[in-house]
């Protein structure tokens, strides 16, 4: 495989009839080299059986096409906060369902994946980063599976605990597996927790100070619809937010995170997805103005 590939991919979602190949080839057909999915709805709890979404057929055409397993993400669903100390019914509900996250996630043949922190929805941050880490210790004592959490940074909306890489950091040392935790980077999270995100080697070294670029193993590349510090949390395409192109492209091309898969969450252009004409964008490296004009 080619070395200096970047890998790149998007949101893909997992629907029927032919759920897991149909994930691949959508990703395939943006020019992706991995991709990030939601092993149901983000919202609720039902889930088909694994059995039903042609997961080895899937995996089959990957690997045809050159795309590393190990790349692949999946993202925890939201209604997961680990952080809530305040309904115990919350808390009881994100210990189970991200145990069975993790299972399902693993019978996927991935081995990564993406999980919000939480909210301490009053309770205090503290109250928060303590619940999460104690649902993280819990979990990952009998998952049995080794999958990796991504623990993403968050933008500060609402309660939302994980807005500032100290934060993240507090969780990752209280979690007593410290190979199965790392950080997802969002840019427009970062962004709108109030972080300078112009100069990603600046970034990148506050990162590095305060967690370690080794913990770094997924990026999301969005752009924002805010400015800095709005802690609001709604992404934009690629060259049409606040954060704009060329910070964009200097994240996915920095040399220091070039084995980290970056995966774009940006919104749908007239109910289509974008996701080719950014990634051919991104990767040629050449910005066009108004290429959502044509959709
Ligand atoms: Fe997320
Ligand atoms: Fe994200
Ligand atoms: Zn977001």
């Amino acid at each position: 495989m080619d070395k200096d590939k970047i890998i790149i991919g998007s949101h893909c979602s997992l629907n029927g009839p032919d759920y897991y190949l149909q994930t691949v080839k959508d990703a395939l057909s943006y020019g992706a080299t991995t991709f990030m999915f939601y092993t149901g709805a983000p919202q609720n709890t039902y889930r088909l059986p694994t059995d039903r979404f042609k997961i080895e057929e899937g995996r089959k055409l990957l690997i045809e096409n050159g795309i590393d397993e190990k790349d692949i993400v999946v993202h925890a669903p939201y209604i997961i906060n680990p952080a809530n100390t305040v309904k115990p019914e919350t808390r009881q509900l994100a210990e189970s369902f991200l145990l069975s996250e993790l299972k399902r996630t693993a019978e996927f043949h991935v081995g990564l994946m993406v999980l919000h922190p939480g909210a301490h929805v009053g309770a205090g941050k503290e109250a928060g980063i303590q619940s999460t880490i104690d649902v993280l210790n819990k979990v990952l004592a009998v998952d049995g599976t080794n999958v990796k959490i991504a623990v993403e940074t968050m933008a500060g909306k609402g309660s939302e605990i994980g807005t500032s890489f100290e934060e993240i950091k507090e969780i990752l040392d209280g979690v007593k597996y410290p190979d199965r935790v790392g950080v997802c980077l969002d840019t427009c999270h970062i962004n709108d927790a109030g972080y300078d995100v112009s100069d990603p080697d600046k970034i990148l070294d506050e990162f590095d100070r305060v967690i370690g670029l080794d913990r770094l193993l997924v990026v999301h590349i969005n752009d924002s619809k805010n400015p800095r510090g709005a802690h609001k949390d709604r992404h934009e395409n690629i060259g049409y937010g606040t954060i704009g192109y060329d910070v964009i492209e200097g994240f996915l091309t920095n040399p220091r995170i070039k084995d980290v898969p970056k995966i774009l969450e940006t919104p749908f252009v007239n109910e289509r997805p974008p996701y080719k004409d950014e990634i051919s964008m991104l990767v040629s490296g050449k910005y066009q103005k108004n290429w959502k004009d044509k959709y």
